[in-house]
């Protein structure tokens, strides 16, 4: 019973309020356990190259089997991770064993000639980069697995790096130094000044799904076709390769080919699935 702030009369809680409060925290203290017995998983969702449509890598992206929820998709429990510190060590273990996927994906289809072996796309929370053991631990993962840091890509969303300070960008531009790619996620969501996209050490750009789904009708809005397009030039002179998110139909993939986006990833292409699923479409690719 909560007393209103009113006076003297008592009101009855919100009850879906408490049983939700109730999950976040008894999710939040199952964290801990959840990592240590196993219970996350990652799914891959192909990047797919909009000028050849061959599948050029995945984002990892994290899952929790619940035992008594069942699947959590990461909205559900990163930012209880984010809140405890517990997505530091998550975050290691999701870039663990994403770049050892990729390893395995090389083993599998050869470093793919003129385009490069199959990359791997990892989330990387705010919290991480304020974490000093970010950098080498980053060098330690790639070492022991054997995969070139320019195999790998880090998503920072454009948000988490509004108004960064140098401390910030020190341990991306380490990074980006040994030949780690860094994306912009969700980019277009957040107020960035688009001259400071100089000022990061970023190799990509993520544009937001938002973008996509203007592209949903036909004809799209001029409007949004020329913001997309002045994006993509801006990105282009800049030296940075554009990504597309939430690919949803054909028409949509065509539409961002035209307006020259590199790469896209989507339901279009694939949902999020097991690293076998990737295997599949890289193999019909090398099959014709
Ligand atoms: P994100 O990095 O922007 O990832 C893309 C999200 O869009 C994923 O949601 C993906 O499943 C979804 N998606 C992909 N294609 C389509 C499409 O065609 N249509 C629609 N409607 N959605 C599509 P998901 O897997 O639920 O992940 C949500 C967010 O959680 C991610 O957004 C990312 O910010 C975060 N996340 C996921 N894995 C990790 C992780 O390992 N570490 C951290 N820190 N964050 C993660
Ligand atoms: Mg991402
Ligand atoms: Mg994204
Ligand atoms: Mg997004």
């Amino acid at each position: 019973r909560a007393k209103s702030a009113g006076g003297n009369r008592y009101e009855l809680a919100d009850p879906e309020a408490d049983a939700r409060a109730i999950t976040r925290h008894g999710l939040t203290n199952a964290l801990p356990a959840a990592l240590e017995r196993g219970e996350f998983f990652i799914e891959y969702q192909p990047l797919v190259h909009l000028g050849d449509g061959q599948v050029r890598g995945a984002e990892a992206l994290v899952r929790w089997l619940h035992p008594q929820h069942g699947v959590l998709g990461p909205d559900r429990f990163i930012p209880l991770a984010e809140h405890t510190g517990l997505i530091v060590p998550l975050g290691r273990w999701v870039l663990e064993q994403s770049v050892r996927q990729a390893r395995a994906w090389r083993e599998l289809y050869g470093d793919g000639g003129a385009a490069g072996p199959l990359r791997i796309n990892v989330n990387l929370s705010p919290c991480q980069l304020t974490h000093p053991g970010l950098v080498q631990d980053t060098v330690d993962i790639l070492e022991r697995a054997g995969v070139e840091p320019d195999a790998l890509c880090l998503e920072v969303t454009e948000s988490a790096l509004i108004g960064a300070d140098d401390d910030l960008l020190k341990p991306l531009r380490q990074l980006a130094e040994m030949g780690v790619d860094i994306a912009l996620d969700d980019f277009g969501t957040g107020y960035s000044n688009l001259a400071n996209l100089r000022r990061l050490p970023v190799s990509v750009l993520k544009l937001d799904r938002s973008f996509t789904q203007s592209m949903q009708q036909y004809p799209a809005d001029p409007v949004d076709l020329k913001i997309v397009e002045g994006i993509v030039a801006l990105a282009h002179s800049l030296d940075l390769t554009v990504t597309v998110e939430g690919v949803e139909t054909g028409a949509q993939a065509e539409q961002l080919r035209i307006l020259g986006c590199d790469t896209a990833q989507g339901w279009y292409y694939a949902r999020p699935g097991p690293p076998d699923r990737l295997h599949d479409l890289a193999l019909a690719d090398a099959t014709g």
